[in-house]
Parts: structure tokens; C-alpha cells; sequence
């Protein structure tokens, strides 16, 4: 008869199992919106891109931080500086801003690195449509 508790430890080798394949998979993704970007191929960059998200909410697996960096919020297109996107890096003190901008609908995309004691944090503002400034303090 099947325990309960051996049932459990089974589907949390499956989950482990799924991340593992959902993460392969979007680095794979990824790497051919790259080429697809660099090829001029947009409209493939941006259905990799989609594609990344939906195994993201398929699975419950968080994109990983240096692939979900490159994905616009806004139309999903996959961003490759030089090409469809436009990246400036700003030091204030102990923050690095880093700001991209995804050329194919405009968003800006603002990245905070923070180096605190050896740590290095992450955080991200909300993207907008339009330079407004005034919003950070
Ligand atoms: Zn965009």
C-alpha cells in the first residue's frame, strides 16, 4: 500500500526534477532569442520571450535573475544591448543604477544593485513607459 509520506518525497523529487528541466529549457529559450535578435528575427525574440514566461507560470519555477533582466516587461521581447536595447550604468555611491531601455516599444526598465558588506542585493523599480523622473528617492 502506498504511504502517504513516500508519496510526498516522490513529488518533491518531480518538483526538483521540474525545475531543474523549466530553468534547461528557458536558458535554451533564451540563448536562441539572442540569436533571433541578432538575426533581426523580432518576432521570434519576442515569442521566446513569451515562451520563457509561460514555462515560468506553467511550472510555478521563478525566471532566473540574469534571463528575467532581459526580458521586457512590457512586450516580452528578449533584449540584447547593441541590437534592440539600450543599457546605461550610473554609480551613486554604493548603488549601481542600471537602466535599460527595450527599443522595440520604449519601456525603461530600472535595476538597483546595492553593495552592502560583501552582499550584493538586488532591486528592481517598476518599469515605465515614458523618462518622467522625479520617482526614485
Ligand atoms: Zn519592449
Amino acid at each position: 500500500m502506498a504511504g502517504a509520506q513516500k508519496v510526498t518525497r516522490k513529488d518533491r523529487d518531480i518538483e526538483k526534477l521540474i525545475r531543474i528541466i523549466a530553468i534547461e529549457r528557458m536558458e535554451l529559450l533564451f540563448k536562441l532569442g539572442i540569436e533571433a535578435v541578432k538575426r533581426g528575427d523580432y518576432e521570434y525574440a519576442r515569442r521566446y520571450g513569451e515562451l520563457i514566461k509561460r514555462i515560468s507560470m506553467r511550472t510555478r519555477v521563478k525566471i532566473p535573475k540574469d534571463i528575467k533582466r532581459w526580458i521586457c516587461k512590457h512586450c516580452h521581447i528578449i533584449m540584447v544591448p547593441g541590437f534592440n536595447a539600450r543599457v546605461r550604468t550610473r554609480r551613486d555611491g554604493k548603488a549601481l543604477r542600471v537602466v535599460t531601455r527595450c527599443l522595440s516599444c520604449g519601456w525603461i526598465h530600472r535595476y538597483e544593485f546595492v553593495v552592502r558588506g560583501g552582499g550584493k542585493a538586488e532591486r528592481v523599480s517598476r518599469g515605465v513607459k515614458e523618462e518622467k523622473g522625479g520617482r526614485e528617492s
